[in-house]
């Protein structure tokens, strides 16, 4: 795409030592004022690639174009990028206004127009009037925002973020989230985070990056990614599922051991299919020509929803159901389910 402001092509990274790579041929793009998370488990490369975009780390090949540029070699301090790391990195012997104010001191700012862009900075993550506070007179929450303004206050050509919320509690957690998807919309800042934790990528992203072994499963917004995951490994991977196998005819796959289940997707008859329906669109009752009777043989309370498994056939099937819906089932109970056939994603198909 010849507008976009950030191109990474073919990216590669082999440490050392390793026979594999950990960054595997990686493409994605990046328009101007995007927000993209980098998502995946533990040791699949994400940290890689955002040091690789930082210039902290040389790439073994592949290209990163910033506006048509090619940066791959350029030396961390040759790029405009701004970095906030899970541990803040924040300078303990200097106060907050000093923290915020020091890329630009390494850039020669003049320093009338250093504090000018300190106080705005500061204003933009809600700490005005905390620049002559320590460090460590901050809450984590805080001393997050503050190693946000550092890395905002340069004005930089990508903010990069390394699970900046990871050191934050569940309820604080979920306040940065706002907070810094906030701030990014009205700073219009291209930025890319880095995250294990998908809740975070989904609601924080404009677009998600789903990673596995050092290459992209899959890349898209967090509503594709979700509703139509490309590989099972990205659906097992972003919220619970069932998965069946079966082989196609007739607008519907015959399960082993299960029944029929019909779904929207075209596919020739006796192809191998392999099919995902998310808990939460199996609905309590008979509608539809995916209907399934069974007995409930575990049940757990979520609060908005209570979590079935119910045995069908040689199977479980489990099922989130709204807890505002009526009278909910007990446990023992045979229950009738229902899958809309557009409810039934097709995630995998080989011809047999
Ligand atoms: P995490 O969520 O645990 O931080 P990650 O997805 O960010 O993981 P990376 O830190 O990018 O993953 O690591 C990817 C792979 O590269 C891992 O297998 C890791 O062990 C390896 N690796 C990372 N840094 C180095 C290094 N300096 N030398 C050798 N191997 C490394």
């Amino acid at each position: 795409m010849p507008d976009s402001h950030l191109i990474v092509e073919s990216l590669t990274k082999t440490y050392p030592g390793s026979t594999a790579s950990s960054v595997d041929h990686v493409d994605f793009n990046l328009q101007k004022g995007e927000m993209l998370a980098l998502l995946g488990p533990s040791g699949c490369g994400k940290t890689t690639i955002l040091r690789m975009v930082a210039g902290l780390i040389a790439p073994s090949s592949g290209r990163i174009l910033l506006e048509g540029r090619d940066i791959a070699q350029l030396p961390v301090y040759r790029r405009n990028m701004g970095m906030v790391f899970q541990s803040y990195a924040l300078f303990p012997h200097m106060n907050v206004a000093e923290n915020v104010a020091f890329g630009l001191e390494m850039r020669g700012v003049p320093k009338a127009e250093r504090a000018d862009r300190v106080v705005r900075a500061l204003d933009l993550v809600k700490l005005s009037g905390y620049g002559e506070r320590r460090i460590t007179q901050l809450s984590g929450g805080q001393q997050q925002r503050c190693a946000i303004a550092r890395s905002l206050v340069i004005e930089p050509d990508l903010l990069l973020l390394d699970e900046p919320l990871s050191n934050l509690d569940a309820k604080l957690r979920e306040e940065m989230r706002d907070e810094i998807r906030d701030i990014q919309a009205r700073t219009g800042v291209t930025s890319i985070f880095v995250t294990h934790d998908q809740d975070e990528a989904l609601s924080m992203a404009d677009r998600m990056a789903v990673m596995s072994a050092g290459r992209i499963e899959q890349i898209g917004t967090p509503r594709e990614v979700f509703d139509r995951p490309a590989t099972e490994f990205v659906a097992g991977f972003i919220g619970a599922g069932n998965f069946f196998s079966g082989t196609a005819s007739d607008g519907q796959a015959d399960i082993p051991g299960f029944g029929r289940l019909a779904f929207s997707e075209p596919v020739p008859a006796g192809t191998a299919v392999r099919l995902l329906v998310r808990p939460h669109r199996i609905v309590l009752g008979d509608q539809g020509p995916n209907h399934f009777s069974g007995v409930v043989e575990h049940l757990v309370y979520r609060g908005q929803l209570l979590t079935l498994t119910v045995r069908v056939g040689e199977r479980t099937i489990v099922a989130d159901l709204p807890t505002h819906a009526g009278k909910l089932p007990a446990l023992g109970e045979t229950v009738s389910l229902s899958i809309a056939p557009d409810d039934v994603t097709l995630i995998g198909e080989a011809a047999s």
